[in-house]
This record gives C-alpha cells, structure tokens and sequence, in this order.
C-alpha cells in the first residue's frame, strides 16, 4: 500500500477538505520534497473559489514553497536528501515549436505546479529536478547583488511579494537606468503604504 500523507485537496469550487492521500510516486527525472512552508497566494483564493483552473479539481493546491529533498530520482543532478530546495513552478512540455526555441512560457500545453497539478498545501510533493534551486543558509539580498554585479545593480529586477520592504529592496539593488517590475500585489492599507 501507498504511503500516505495529509493534504489540503480543493475537492470542488468553495469545497476545501484535510485528507489522506498518497505520497506522490516520482519518476526517474523528479524530486520529492518535504514541504517546510507554503505561502498563500491570491491565485489560491481563485483556484478555491472556482474563478480559475476549476477544470483542474479535485486537486491540491499551494504553488509558493519550499522544502527539503526527501527522495530524488536516478537522474537527478546535484541535489541531495535533506538539502532546502524551491522550485520553479512553470512545466512548459518541452517540445513543442515554443519550447524548443526556447519560449517555454508560450507553450500550448503549458501547466503550473500547484495550478494544474498537485502543490504544496500537503507534506510532500514533486517537482522534476531541473526546475529545483537549492536555497542557501542565509540570502542578505541587496548585498549580494551588488557583490555580483560589481557593485552596479540589477538591469532588472522583479519584485513579486507586494510588500513595502520588498519594494524598497528592489529599487536599492536595481542599477541606475534599469528596470523594476512590479508584479507583487499589495494590498492598500488606510495611510497609503502596502
Ligand atoms: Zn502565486
Ligand atoms: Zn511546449
């Protein structure tokens, strides 16, 4: 019998339930990670309300996360059990027209981890391998920023947490003449700031 774990499955539209399932099985080329934090996103709210990606419930949402590596797969390169690790949750197919010239976001099959398929509101979940980033100990942001870029800042910079010291990060590490996306929603509090 399966492993089983605890997982918070969007049944239907407004329907959310805590159940066991089974530990997801990975493949040759995938990573189990054991989830420590899972962020909630205001995608999640319209997955669970219905507004979006409904044709993909039941399912478990939760696609803003990090873990440690449980299990890899045989080919998995450079990461090992226990390591912290994230992932980027965009699964483009890789070959179609769009992929194979490198366009992956334009894919006509192209799903999101935690989207599409199962995430992160649970105690594991997989992720192929060569969308996983290992995360160091520490990360003092605009430091090290300025250390890679000799001292010059960022040509471009995405902020996408949508809060004010996250927004103030960006502007100091992006250089003179670059450019800062502000794709992180806030939410407007009564004295302006977000
Ligand atoms: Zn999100
Ligand atoms: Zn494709």
């Amino acid at each position: 019998m399966s492993k089983m774990m605890r997982a918070q499955v969007i049944e239907k539209p407004g329907k959310m339930v805590l159940k066991q399932v089974p530990v997801p099985l990975i493949s040759d080329d995938e990573i189990l990670i054991k989830v420590k934090v899972c962020g909630i996103c205001g995608t999640d709210g319209k997955i669970f309300s219905g507004e979006y990606a409904a044709e993909y419930l039941p399912m478990t949402s939760g696609h803003e996360f990090w873990g440690v590596v449980e299990k890899a797969g045989k080919n998995a390169q450079g990461l090992k059990v226990g390591e912290r690790v994230s992932a980027d949750i965009c699964l483009p197919c890789g070959s179609c027209y769009f992929c194979r010239r490198g366009e992956g976001l334009l894919c006509k099959t192209f799903t999101q981890l935690g989207i599409h398929t199962d995430g992160a509101f649970a105690e594991y979940v997989k992720a192929p391998w060569k969308n996983c980033y290992k995360i160091p100990d520490e990360v003092d942001i605009i430091e090290e920023v300025m250390k890679i870029t000799d001292g010059i800042g960022a040509d471009y910079v995405l902020e996408a947490v949508g809060k004010t010291e996250t927004y103030e990060q960006a502007f100091k590490m992006v250089r003179r003449g670059g450019v800062v996306e502000a794709f992180g929603v806030g939410r407007q509090r009564k004295n302006g700031s977000i």
